[in-house]
């Protein structure tokens, strides 16, 4: 059996006509031989609606309930489109995440698939020509619904690719591929053929929303070839997978932003062995990621510590910081969410300097001050004012050549 697995984001199944388009890429593929399973996102802007009903009816929502609530967007998506192939005659139907199951651990809105079972997949596929699986959504061991995280259907996608070895796994969106950037931030961005999982978990955990992080962890590990590609055109997209010597002549291959940042300094704690595990194990322990962490040199043994974390986590952040306060001798938290992240990455970097100092000196002639840097092997990363973002990603863009194919960009 040829398993083909298309993945189609919120604007892709945001309405009858766009369904009607996902209809024929689907027809397409049995007409190549093809046992297709349509992973769906529920229509654009949907989930964010449902998580502000939530807000509005509750303070502070119960993450469980908020869960089961917002897997009701996806299930809007899947069985109104299985109804559209009904209708032209395909055998199919529509799987919620608990009827797979797609088993979760319990972190609510933010679950780790643990298991799938293909066993029953198999079967189902033995019935229908189609499934139509709704995005984004798991069942824990409790046996409560759970949800993957933003941009989830991405892992759904992939995941379920990996449990059926499918061919590919083509993921559908409002763009052709993956560019050098946000071709909706930079109109020279230009469209990647190819990108190796690395780069591209680069680009997804610096905040590139094409695909979800986990998506490709899930590609990397399992070998899963992933197509990015648009629904409204017939470009062949991007594809992402393992790296190859070709690949390595490339210095920079993007840029990537993420405005979902905010910035926290602790003042004054004291400069001692285990002050940093005490203020950043209980953040931790609240399943906050801290990204960016810079110490200052001591003065009088003390120094101050700054980090970044996301906006949805400030609330938290600093609830916690203000209850672990005395035990490490801080005086005064501040936080400024008025920055963002900016990222150049590329593969090539691990065997080549000067891209970091062609960054700050690109940001410097923007007059742009970097608040904050980090670095990993294959990725620069800098903290600026939010203001200056779209100036910094043009800036860069443009600095690396990105626009041309093979530019500065090859050594
Ligand atoms: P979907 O709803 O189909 O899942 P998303 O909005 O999650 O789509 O992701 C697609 C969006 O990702 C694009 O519209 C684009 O603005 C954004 N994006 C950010 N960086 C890139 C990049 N390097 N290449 C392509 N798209 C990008
Ligand atoms: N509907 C979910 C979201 O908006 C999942 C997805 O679209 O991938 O995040
Ligand atoms: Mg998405």
């Amino acid at each position: 059996m040829r398993i083909l697995v298309q993945k189609y984001g919120g604007t892709s199944v945001a309405g009858l006509d766009r369904m009607k388009q996902v209809e024929a890429r689907v027809k397409k593929g049995l007409a190549e031989g093809f046992k297709v399973v349509v992973v769906l996102s529920a229509m654009s802007g949907e989930t964010n609606r449902l998580l502000g009903l939530a807000r509005q009816w509750s303070a502070n929502p119960d993450l469980s309930e908020c869960d089961a609530l917002v897997t009701t967007g996806e299930q809007v998506s899947v069985t109104l489109f299985a109804m559209l192939l009904k209708d032209a005659g395909i055998k199919c139907r529509s799987v919620m995440g608990f009827q797979i199951p797609i088993l979760t651990n319990n972190n609510y809105g933010r679950a780790r698939i643990l298991e799938i079972d293909n066993a029953k997949l198999l079967d189902m596929l033995n019935e229908f020509d189609v499934l139509v699986v709704a995005g984004f959504q798991g069942v824990s061991c409790h046996g409560r619904l759970t949800t993957l995280g933003r941009g989830g259907s991405d892992t759904t996608g992939v995941a379920l690719a990996a449990a059926l070895s499918a061919d590919v796994c083509e993921i559908y969106t409002d763009v052709k591929g993956v560019y050098t950037t946000d071709p909706n931030m930079c109109s020279t961005a230009r469209k990647l053929d190819r990108i190796s999982y690395d780069e591209m978990l680069e680009f997804s955990s610096m905040g590139a929303k094409v695909l979800q992080i986990r998506s490709v962890e899930f590609a990397k590990k399992y070998n899963v070839p992933v197509r990015v590609r648009s629904t409204f055109c017939d470009d062949p997209g991007t594809l992402v997978t393992q790296e190859d010597e070709l690949m390595e002549d490339v210095l920079v291959s993007g840029i990537a932003y993420d405005k979902d940042q905010c910035r926290i300094t602790v003042f004054n704690v004291m400069d001692c062995p285990g002050v940093a595990a005490a203020i950043f194990s209980p953040i931790s322990d609240a399943g906050i990621l801290v990204d960016m962490i810079v110490q200052n040199t001591s003065r009088d043994g003390r120094t101050d510590m700054t980090f970044t974390v996301s906006r949805t986590n400030l609330e938290k952040t600093l609830e916690i910081l203000s209850r672990d306060n005395k035990d490490i001798g801080a005086v005064e938290v501040q936080h400024d969410l008025n920055v963002c992240k900016v990222s150049v990455i590329g593969v090539g970097m691990r065997n080549h300097s000067g891209v970091a100092s062609m960054m700050f000196t690109c940001l410097r002639n923007e007059n742009i001050n970097i608040l904050m840097i980090s670095t990993s092997e294959i990725k620069i990363t800098c903290l600026i004012e939010e203001k200056y973002l779209e100036l910094a990603v043009r800036a860069l863009h443009d600095a690396f050549g990105l626009d041309r194919a093979g530019g500065d960009r090859v050594c």
